[in-house]
């Protein structure tokens, strides 16, 4: 055996043995909520697909008709040949509905903020991270090579605390954090984190993947509470409420125009499909038109959970912590037996110890 396989062989008994093997299951979608897997019709608690705008007619049509005359790919980079007009609609698009004064959109959530953060932060800055931040928002400051420092997940005064440690010894500072936590279905307390940077000039990044289309009427946490939270960079993804695919980021029109001349995830890969950018404009029609639509993933979560005498959720995202990895992945075969696909998080995805089931609700009903 050559001694790569040997390694591969090796590690993947590792995992096995720790219940941290995955595997992928081939699935079919046929609804945001209904599937089909190994001939079984599961009714799935585990789509980001929260306003089943993946299956919209409107959706699709505009990515049928963008098909039909663009073609199925970008052909290039959007700096070489590859930025169709349809980017730049986006681009206004997504910068009205967060009221900033600009876009860019990227290839996906992950790779935005790959591309984002290195663009504004360099190996003499800090970043402060949430320590439940998404993976993406990890390797993005990692790949900065700045001083990345987690404070205490949603911890407000932890921040603070760094700050007056840590800030004077850096150029620039920024503060990530996801808006709603992918895998607690918690808020970030936006309005703290914004008066917090605003004293110590810092820059306030979220991670709205899955606040977008879902809370504060569906343009995000930072519409939440009242006010505005005042968040100079605004992340997200096309990926999960807008049933597409792809990242953005809203913020003023320097900070964008830096972050498109700098961000090499944008530079060095390829445009998105004309016709996957044409179904995310038709999915924020969508949105736009119905606000009280966007409200429905959530009010069906805290009906559950008042249902199950769990916590009320501020979020679509329901976890039940169940502990040890084989804990959750056993339930979640139970559930699946029953005709529930109920998906187990692991460890690495969340911390040792808090493996759990994690459940997405979304606007249609299960017939
Ligand atoms: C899903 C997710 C991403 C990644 O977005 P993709 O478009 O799927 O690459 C980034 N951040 C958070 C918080 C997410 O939940």
């Amino acid at each position: 055996m050559r001694s790569l396989d040997e390694f591969a062989t090796a590690k993947l008994g590792e995992l096995e043995r720790s219940s941290l093997r995955r595997a992928l299951v081939d699935t079919t979608r046929v609804t945001a909520i209904w599937l089909l897997r190994n001939g079984r019709r599961l009714l799935s608690f585990c789509c980001n697909d929260y306003l089943n705008l993946t299956h919209h007619p409107a959706v699709k049509e505009a990515a049928i008709e963008a098909l039909r005359v663009h073609g199925v790919g970008a052909g290039a980079s959007r700096f070489v040949t590859g930025n169709h007009p349809l980017f730049s609609e986006l681009e206004a698009r997504l910068a009205r509905l967060k009221e900033t004064e600009a876009a860019c959109v990227f290839g996906s959530g992950y790779l935005a903020n790959l591309g984002i953060i290195p663009a504004l932060i360099g190996p003499d800055d800090l970043v402060l991270i949430d320590e439940l931040a998404h993976a993406c928002l990890w390797a993005g400051a990692r790949l900065a090579r700045a001083a990345v420092v987690p404070f205490r997940h949603a911890d407000v005064e932890h921040v603070e605390l760094l700050l007056a440690q840590l800030r004077r010894r850096h150029r620039h500072a920024l503060i990530a954090t996801d808006g709603v936590f992918s895998m607690d279905g918690d808020i970030a307390p936006l309005h703290g984190l914004a008066a917090l940077a605003q004293r110590h000039d810092a820059w306030l990044m979220s991670d709205d993947a899955h606040g977008l289309g879902v809370v504060g009427g569906g343009r995000g946490s930072n519409f939440l509470g009242g006010t505005k939270a005042d968040v100079p960079l605004q992340m997200g993804t096309l990926s999960k409420a807008l049933g597409s695919y792809g990242g953005y980021v809203c913020a003023s029109a320097a900070v964008v125009d830096l972050i498109r001349n700098r961000a090499r995830t944008v530079i060095y890969s390829t445009g998105l499909p004309p016709a996957i950018v044409a179904a995310a404009i038709a999915a924020l029609d969508v949105i736009e038109r119905e606000p009280a639509y966007a409200a429905l993933p959530l009010a069906k979560a805290k009906a559950f959970a008042r249902g199950a005498g769990l916590p009320e959720p501020v979020s679509p995202i329901v976890p039940v912590l169940l502990g040890e990895a084989e804990a959750a992945l056993k339930a979640s075969r139970l559930l699946e037996d029953h005709g529930f696909l109920v998906v187990a998080i692991r460890p690495p995805t969340v911390p040792a110890g808090t493996a759990r089931l994690r459940l997405t609700f979304t606007v249609i009903e299960a017939q």
